[in-house]
């Protein structure tokens, strides 16, 4: 039977941290598992040079190393892995149906776990220099900007860890923040303050980005004294934050208002058999352990609602 034309106990959208541990634990409890990845297993943190934070590796642990891992572990007790692109997911029925560039494969149950994206700033010239000095992702990029100079824009988590990783490369990194008061964790910010390559321009955005054949200069507006001035930079990174990849879904699925997906504390989102974990997922702390263990809670739900059908079945 092919893979199109089984129905699997379970289908776990995304193969990041959550829904790989999702399969690690749905395939160890015996279900029929198809994992649907677009990318590469590991999702965010495969792009993610090095994991610091995730317990159990003192010295920290490459993100794609870590992301392979989990593929390993998940495949060793017997999940299936397709890559391919999601485009519609049918998921109000018994059955639910993902439609892919691969076909349609049918589930019992669904988790989603395909995290999220990151979010344009939306400022002329981003799209226009996309891959010619706009990126946004230092690990695929940052090496192409030995000795130069570039600028992350955001004061988050991932612009202080990339704009760190950054000044490996560049002889300068511009840090433009939007605000006066970085959002980023304590121990990043010192890192960033005391490395002698990094200079933070803050209460600053940035409102146009030049260049012809590449990146040339940014323009920025200092909010607080209302001007606005030229830097000359040679690739600007932006990490203003993320969006959920949510929208290949049907409408009854219930989000909230910037399209995250609500679920119980089991991880089970308002349709029937239809749960989501990780990043995509309306909470607090967006981390990869917090990813594992929605993928764990998830996983342990989708057996638990098998269970109650094979019950009810029997029954009748
Ligand atoms: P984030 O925490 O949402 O930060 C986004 C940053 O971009 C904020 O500083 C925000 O400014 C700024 N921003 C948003 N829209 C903007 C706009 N239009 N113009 C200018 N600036 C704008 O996103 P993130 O840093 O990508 O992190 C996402 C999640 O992953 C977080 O939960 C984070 O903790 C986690 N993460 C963790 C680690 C780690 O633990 N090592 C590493 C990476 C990411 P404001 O501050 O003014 O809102």
């Amino acid at each position: 039977m092919t893979r199109q034309e089984k129905v699997y106990d379970l289908v776990v959208l995304g193969g990041g941290p959550a829904g790989l541990t999702a399969a690690i634990y749905a395939a160890r409890s015996l279900l029929s598992v198809l994992v649907v990845e677009q990318m590469l297993s590991g999702g965010q943190i495969a792009t993610t040079e090095k994991v610091e934070n995730y317990p159990g590796f003192p010295k920290g642990v490459g993100g794609m190393e870590l992301g392979q891992l989990l593929e390993e572990q998940a495949r060793n007790f017997g999940a299936e892995m397709v890559l391919s692109t999601i485009e519609r997911v049918v998921a109000t029925g018994d059955i639910k149906e993902i439609h892919t560039s691969e076909g349609i494969f049918r589930g019992r149950t669904l988790i989603v776990a395909t995290g999220t994206r990151s979010r344009p700033l939306g400022v002329p010239g981003e799209l226009e220099l996309k891959g010619r000095g706009v990126s946004y992702c230092v690990t695929c990029d940052g090496s192409f900007f030995r000795d130069r100079t570039v600028m992350v824009v955001g004061g988050g988590d991932s612009a202080l860890e990339e704009a760190l990783v950054l000044t490996r490369f560049a002889a300068k990194v511009y840090i433009v923040h939007r605000r006066d008061e970085l959002r980023a964790t304590r121990i990043l910010q010192e890192r960033v303050k005391n490395n002698p390559k990094i200079e933070l321009i803050l209460n600053t955005v940035v409102k146009k980005i030049n260049g012809r054949q590449a990146v040339d200069s940014v323009t920025l507006e200092d909010l607080a004294q209302n001007k606005q001035w030229d830097i000359e930079v040679d690739g600007i990174f932006l990490y203003v934050g993320m969006v959920p990849n949510t929208e290949f879904l049907n409408d009854g699925v219930l989000r909230n208002e910037y399209g995250y997906l609500v679920t119980d504390e089991g991880m089970a989102t308002n349709l029937p058999g239809v749960f989501a974990a990780g990043d995509v997922r309306e909470k607090g702390l967006r981390q990869v352990v917090t990813a594992v263990a929605d993928g764990a809670v998830a996983a342990v739900s989708a057996v638990r609602y098998l269970d109650e059908i094979t019950h009810r079945e029997g029954n009748q």
